[in-house]
């Protein structure tokens, strides 16, 4: 990884797409309210994903889906996944099987 030369071998990040969870863990700290992504913060975090993969030459991109229960907010995730396939190629060296 050389910021300097604004480049980066991988960016990953966490992306909370919802509160909502219809378990009850006893271990869990996360608020269960109803609080969900709107489409335009997706359309935001979407734009400043590829923006920063294309500014700095990110080879592999992960995005990680979390909440909450992220599949009560599928729909959030379909969109975000579509989008970032609909751009990350063009602009990097394309989407890879990560570990
Ligand atoms: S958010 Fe995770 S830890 Fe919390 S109740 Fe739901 S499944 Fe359990």
């Amino acid at each position: 990884m050389k910021i300097g030369s604004r480049r980066l071998e991988c960016l990953q990040s966490n992306i909370y797409v919802t509160n909502r969870c219809d378990r009850q863990c006893a271990h869990c700290y996360y608020p269960h309210d109803d609080m969900t992504m709107s489409l335009d913060v997706a359309r935001d975090i979407g734009r400043w994903i590829v923006k920063t993969c294309k500014d700095y030459d990110v080879k592999l991109y992960k995005a990680h889906f979390l909440g909450g229960e992220p599949f009560n907010a599928i729909d959030r995730v379909r969109w975000l996944v579509d989008y970032l396939y609909t751009f990350l190629p063009t602009t990097t060296h394309g989407l890879e099987d990560g570990n």
